[in-house]
C-alpha cells in the first residue's frame, strides 16, 4: 500500500540521512569526471550506476563514442501509469581536468563541503538519489514514472546528450533540473538566457598600404564597422547582450588585410528576441566597397522563459512552506540543459540542486545542511506533480 506523505515527514526522514549523503558525495567527487576525458567519465558513470542500483529502479547505460556514458534511471511506481512521467535532469561531468582533486581535495570544513564539481553538480545528484530512497522508504504514493537522466557533456554544450534530453522531456509532464541554485539563499533559476555564438568573417582585398591603398579593401576596417553596429543591439532592460569576445585578422601593418574575423557571444531572455537577433545577424551587409561578409552560427540554447517555470516554482514554494522553508527565484545569464526542455514548452524548474557558491572555480563549495532540505523538496515535488 502506498500513502500520501506529509512534507514535514520527508524533511525529518532526510535530515537523518545527512551523514550518508555526505559519504556518497565524497565517493562521487573523488571520482573525477571531466567532460573531455571519456575514460575517467565512464568510470564515474559506472560508480554512479552502482549507487543508483537498488530495488525498484532500472539503470541503463547509454554508451557514447567520444564521451562518458549517459545514465537513464527509471523508477516506475506500481501500478505504473502508462504515460505520465517526470524527468529529473542533471550532469555528472565537471569542468576540471583529472588531477584537480590534488589541488582542491574533497573536504568538509564547518558547514561547507569543498571539492571539484561538488556544487556543479554532484551534490544535486546525491540529493535526487536520497529523495527517491526516502519516497521508497516511506512507501509514498507516486502517480508518475520518474526518469533520472545523468549526462556526461553538459559543460561542453551537450552535443552527445541533447537529443536524448529532448526526447525524454517530450514525454514528460515536468522537468526538474538539478543544476546549482544561486547564492546562499539557494534561489531557483526560473528564467535563463538563451545563449549563442556567432562568427563574422570579413573577406576583403589585400594590397600594399603605401603603394596601392586604392586597390585594397580593408577587412579589419569593415569588421570594426560591423562590431560598432552590433554594439547597438545590446539592451540590458530586455536582457539582450551581444559581446564581441574575440577578434582575429591581419598580417603586417603595411599590408591591407584581406581577412578578419570576430567571434560574438549572444544572449537573450525571450525567444522572440533571440529570433530577431539571428535575423539581423544574417541580414548584415558590408559597408566598405570590395568587402564581403560571411556569417556563421547563432543561438545554441534558446531562453528558458519564465512562463515555463512559474507554475512549478509556485508549487515548490507552497510545499517548502509546509516544511517551514522559504524559497526564492532569480534569472540566470547562463544556459543549462533546462533551456532545451523549456524551449519544447515542457514546464521546467531549474536550479533545484545544491546550495553553495563558486561553480567552475577552485573554491566551489556547498552548504551541507541544505542537502536534506533540497532533497525533501524534490521528493515532495515528485509526489505532487
Ligand atoms: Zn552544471
Amino acid at each position: 500500500m502506498t500513502l500520501p506523505v506529509d512534507p514535514q515527514l520527508l524533511l525529518k526522514q532526510l535530515g537523518a540521512k545527512l551523514p550518508a549523503m555526505l559519504e556518497t558525495l565524497e565517493k562521487l567527487v573523488c571520482c573525477e569526471s571531466p567532460s573531455t576525458e571519456k575514460g575517467a567519465a565512464d568510470t564515474c558513470a559506472a560508480l554512479l550506476a552502482s549507487v543508483w542500483k537498488f530495488t525498484g529502479v532500472q539503470v541503463e547505460f547509454l554508451e557514447q563514442k567520444h564521451r562518458g556514458a549517459h545514465l537513464r534511471i527509471t523508477f516506475a511506481p506500481r501500478p505504473a501509469s502508462k504515460r505520465a512521467r517526470l524527468l529529473v535532469l542533471g550532469h555528472y561531468d565537471t569542468v576540471y581536468a583529472s588531477g584537480a582533486l590534488a589541488q582542491m581535495p574533497f573536504r568538509i570544513a564547518g558547514e561547507k563541503v569543498f571539492g571539484p564539481g561538488v556544487f556543479d553538480m554532484k551534490a544535486g545528484i546525491v540529493q535526487a538519489l536520497f529523495a527517491l530512497k526516502a519516497l521508497q522508504q516511506l512507501n509514498a504514493s507516486l502517480s508518475k514514472t520518474v526518469v533520472f537522466l545523468w549526462t556526461s557533456d553538459e559543460e561542453i554544450g551537450s552535443e552527445s546528450s541533447r537529443k536524448l534530453i529532448e526526447a525524454e522531456a517530450k514525454r514528460s509532464d515536468a522537468v526538474f533540473v538539478l543544476e546549482p541554485a544561486l547564492g546562499p539563499k539557494g534561489l531557483f533559476k526560473t528564467a535563463r538566457k538563451g545563449v549563442g555564438e556567432a562568427e563574422i568573417i570579413v573577406h576583403g582585398r589585400a594590397s600594399h598600404a603605401g603603394l596601392a591603398p586604392e586597390k585594397g579593401a580593408n577587412a579589419i576596417h569593415e569588421l570594426a564597422l560591423q562590431i560598432a553596429r552590433l554594439k547597438t543591439w545590446n539592451d540590458a532592460r530586455r536582457g539582450i547582450s551581444v559581446n564581441a569576445g574575440l577578434i582575429l585578422g591581419g598580417t603586417r601593418t603595411n599590408v591591407i588585410p584581406d581577412r578578419a574575423k570576430a567571434v560574438i557571444d549572444l544572449r537573450a531572455l525571450r525567444i522572440r528576441d533571440m529570433r530577431a537577433i539571428e535575423k539581423r545577424l544574417h541580414a548584415l551587409k558590408p559597408v566598405l566597397p570590395g568587402t564581403q561578409l560571411e556569417i556563421r552560427g547563432g543561438f545554441n540554447r534558446a531562453p528558458l522563459e519564465h512562463k515555463h517555470s512559474q507554475e512549478l516554482f509556485q508549487r515548490a514554494g507552497s510545499l517548502a512552506r509546509q516544511m517551514g522553508l522559504e524559497i526564492g527565484e532569480c534569472t540566470a545569464g547562463g544556459g543549462s540543459d533546462g533551456n532545451f526542455t523549456a524551449a519544447l514548452g515542457i514546464p521546467t524548474l531549474d536550479g533545484f540542486g545544491a546550495v553553495g557558491e563558486g561553480a567552475h572555480s577552485p573554491g566551489e563549495y556547498i552548504i551541507a545542511k541544505t542537502m536534506p532540505e533540497r532533497a525533501a523538496l524534490l521528493a515532495a515535488m515528485l509526489m505532487n506533480s
